[in-house]
């Protein structure tokens, strides 16, 4: 498992597109932890003149259950779009441990800088998704390919 993750962090997918709209900045409902890493990580960033936001952090389980439905529908299967997006019981927006940031400049200097507050992109396939995922300061763990490979991997499937 260790050594298909190493792989996986090492396919870095800038191609893909992010599905969220800019937004203004949205820390409210995150946990702690994420929220104050956030915050530091930006200041850091905007001291860098890099721009940083939050295009959509804590999500409520009935958002959650409205992207999954929409993702459903753009991708045509739930295989295809738990990819993509989860949904309510298996999103770590829901319960406030992810942020997806923007621009793409802002979440290139997250991506390199983000582990000193313990933020880590966690999936090859969404250059917009950070999550704390390590300790500040420690390297982070190698992306998975996507959101669901992850669920599959903790459920044992
Ligand atoms: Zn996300």
């Amino acid at each position: 498992m260790v050594l298909v993750m190493i792989a996986a962090a090492v396919v870095l997918t800038w191609s893909a597109s992010a599905p969220h709209a800019l937004a203004d900045e949205r820390t409210g409902g995150l946990d702690p932890v994420l929220g104050t890493a956030y915050a530091q990580a930006s200041a850091a960033a905007r001291a860098d003149g890099v721009p940083l936001h939050i295009t959509s952090g804590a999500r409520t389980p009935a958002q959650q259950q409205q992207l999954w439905d929409e993702a459903i529908a753009t991708y045509g299967s739930p295989a295809q779009a738990r990819r993509w997006t989860l949904p309510p019981s298996e999103s770590t927006h829901v319960g406030g441990h992810a942020i997806d940031v923007g621009p793409r400049a802002g979440a290139r200097w997250l991506q390199v800088n983000g582990s000193r507050w313990g933020l880590c992109r966690t999936f090859d396939n969404e250059w917009w998704h950070f999550e704390v995922a390590t300790i500040a300061g420690a390297q982070c763990p190698p992306a998975w390919p996507d959101a669901a490979a992850r669920v599959d991997a903790h459920r044992g499937a």
